[in-house]
């Protein structure tokens, strides 16, 4: 392993600062922790309140993440408060974590990691942990003490697998003081512990101690004994993922809905093809940090009789193998619990199908990619266990110990609060217009997961990516679509569900406008007119539709109409009438997607100048035209024209839309909501 150390970046920074530099060195290296595992020390001089010398203890904080950590998510204790305790025998976690919080030394301070006294009771100045691959495919096997004393000698302690918490800290502690000259601690089945006086020399040692684990896992490694080739193309193989994916999403979605991830990295691919894999992949972690986002075991689906993915029956095995997992997950969890404990969601957070690749589920796309990530490094450290002798994990007493452990589930609740339209994933239409966006941006910021489409790529790229900056990586994507096109339209789709794992909502806005009368209108105006606004709507909907019904979820199509299908214009006659077609097929749809609990509603706005696509310079002109007055007065004239005199925003249509979009408007489909300021010929009726 590399050693990413600079003495350049590390110059002159000491105590808490050199901290923050190596955390953050170790959390860039994913081979050492992934998404805030492991944690890391200081033991530094200072004075407390009263400006008295005291001994302080920087310390992770819980929950944080290495890799992007900040000296304000590390908490100051009272070193000397904390020694004490080594000379206890046994101590609750909630004693445990009482004493911590007294010991904190600024008030406000974030909750110290759980593995705190570890950190204390070892006397070197720098203590780094982490859950190294290298390190746990050693320790993951069952005669890990005899390996590691093959690759360590004595310089190195064993501790065997204890939950975190008080007795593992005094046994760290004690096995230090017990073995002068030691370089390092290994806990079983967990991860590596080492220190140093100095940053450098603790992080190299870190580096050190890995490097020797690869090497010997290196001289042992198997060669690959074929590569496995992916039955179908890569292009058949993802049209089979998309079209598994919205079942998939129904199933373990019927309590809280999840966000999937698709992967069919080759690495994963190769493991789940190994004759091996479907036993292997059941025992367990690797370490138990990663129990709260992969759960003990994933779902290995097996679909007999095809050795092609064969969409239908993959889904009708994936029904009956869903069902077997809550059955052995409520089986695991009435055998092991601990009394008091309610019963998580029962559900796989990865599943693994051969011919296609893996899922991995959570709550929003982070979330289910965090998933990925630990369950890509699990695949390596099984294989390499396997390689070195066989690959063991906790018992399944121990794993429901740690995933059912209060200490663990504390992390949950520092996450932020779900927003109302968290876990839900939107599809806009036309996103790259001025309402378009508004309403990507409206629903992002409530928490959707947001597929911007339109014809115009790059801007729609645009738009997504500085919604990700505001609301936190892939959290939208741009897709290209013509909605006029069946082809674009499908493959927009199945790219869509390819990102997120499905659908929950369209918003139909995409339109275009053409003003002129009708006995000049072109018949390829009309054309186009017809094909965009209603064609396009039909399109999308229908492929909506589909999803929809895979997942049976419900779900919710919100249509951007217009004022002119209840209060048509003057020469906007291509635009009123195919608009009015896009109306009627929206009623359409409410009355046949009501079984399904698929609501669809319209709204109607007038004059949305800003940002507009569809108001050209051309349109405007035609428009004054049709109107009789001059172009500059154009939008003073819609405004002037409803009854509140006000102009009409693309925020003011968004807000509409997001009524219909969420529950807020839960009993209602087949409406219309008029955003025009007030046009009493255009009154709903
Ligand atoms: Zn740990």
């Amino acid at each position: 392993m590399k050693s990413r150390w600079s003495d350049k970046e590390a110059m002159g920074l000491e105590g808490l600062d050199v901290l923050v530099y190596t955390s953050r060195l170790i959390g860039m290296d994913t081979n050492l922790v992934v998404w805030g595992g492991g944690n890391s020390s200081v033991k530094v001089k200072g004075t407390d309140h009263t400006g008295r010398p005291i001994r302080i203890l920087w310390m992770k904080s819980s929950g944080s993440d290495m890799r992007t950590i900040t000296p304000k998510q590390f908490t100051p204790l009272r070193l000397d408060d904390l020694l004490p305790l080594m000379k206890r025998d046994a101590m609750t976690d909630d004693e445990m974590v009482a004493y911590q919080s007294r010991s904190i030394l600024e008030p406000g301070a974030p909750k110290p990691s759980i593995e705190t006294l570890l950190h204390a009771f070892l006397p070197p100045t720098h203590i780094y942990h982490t859950h190294a691959d290298a390190i746990c495919a050693l320790t993951d096997t069952p005669n890990s003490d005899e390996i590691i004393e093959k690759v360590y000698g004595k310089s190195v302690a064993v501790i065997p697998y204890f939950r975190p918490g008080f007795l593992l800290s005094k046994r760290t502690g004690e096995a230090y003081v017990k073995r002068p000259g030691l370089r390092a601690i290994i806990l079983d089945k967990h991860g590596l512990i080492t220190w140093g006086e100095s940053a450098k020399e603790a992080y190299l040692e870190t580096i050190r101690m890995i490097t020797l684990a690869e090497h010997y896992l290196g001289r042992r490694r198997r060669p690959r004994v074929r590569s496995v080739r992916p039955p179908v193309s890569k292009e058949t193989r993802h049209a089979v993922a998309s079209a598994i994916a919205p079942t998939l999403r129904g199933e373990i979605g019927r309590g809280k809905r999840m966000v999937l991830f698709y992967d069919d990295d080759p690495a994963v691919f190769q493991f789940i093809h190994d004759p091996k894999a479907k036993s292997l992949s059941q025992i367990g972690p690797f370490t138990p940090d990663h129990l709260m986002h992969t759960k003990p075991w994933p779902l290995f689906l097996e679909v007999k009789g095809s050795s092609r993915p064969d969409p239908e029956k993959i889904a009708a095995a994936l029904s009956k193998s869903l069902a077997q997992y809550r059955e052995r997950y409520v089986d695991y969890f009435n055998r092991h619990k601990t009394p008091g404990v309610t019963i998580l969601d029962p559900n796989p957070r990865v599943i693994l199908i051969p011919g296609v690749g893996m899922f991995t589920t959570g709550k929003d796309r982070r979330a289910s990619r965090i998933t990925r990530d630990i369950y890509k490094h699990t695949v390596q450290v099984i294989q390499n266990s396997a390689a070195v002798s066989s690959y063991v994990s906790l018992s399944p007493r121990e794993l429901c110990d740690f995933e059912y452990w209060p200490m663990e589930n504390f992390k949950l609740t520092l996450l932020p609060p779900e927003k109302e339209l968290s876990r839900r994933v939107a599809l806009v239409t036309g996103a790259a217009g001025g309402i378009g966006k508004a309403i990507a941006e409206r629903l992002a910021v409530e928490g959707a997961m947001v597929v911007l489409t339109d014809i115009d790529l790059e801007k729609t790229r645009t738009i997504a990516e500085a919604i990700n900056q505001k609301m936190g990586e892939m959290n939208s994507i741009a897709l290209k679509m013509d909605v006029a096109s069946e082809s674009s339209v499908r493959k927009a789709f199945e790219n869509a569900v390819l990102a997120y794992g499905g659908l929950d909502i369209l918003v139909s806005n995409a339109g275009i406008a053409k003003s002129s009368p009708v006995d000049r209108l072109s018949l390829s105006d009309w054309d186009r007119s017809i094909a965009v606004n209603a064609t396009g709507h039909f399109l999308v909907s229908r492929e909506a539709l589909r999803i929809f019904k895979a997942q049976g979820l419900g779900g919710n199509i919100v249509v951007v109409a217009t004022k002119n299908v209840l209060a048509p214009g003057k020469d906007f006659g291509a635009y009123s009438a195919s608009k009015a077609a896009q109306t009627q097929l929206s009623r359409i749809l409410a009355i046949e997607g009501a079984d399904d609990r698929i609501r669809v509603n319209m709204v109607n706005p007038d004059g949305v100048f800003q940002e507009s696509g569809l108001w050209s310079k051309e349109i405007r002109e035609e428009r004054a035209k049709a109107h009789g007055i001059p172009i500059e007065k154009l939008e003073d004239f819609y405004a002037r024209r409803n009854l509140l005199k006000t102009r009409i925003y693309p925020g003011d249509v968004a807000e509409a839309v997001l009524f219909f979009a969420s529950d807020r408007s839960a009993k209602t489909t087949g409406a219309i909501l008029p955003v025009d300021g007030g046009i009493r010929e255009a009154f709903p009726r």
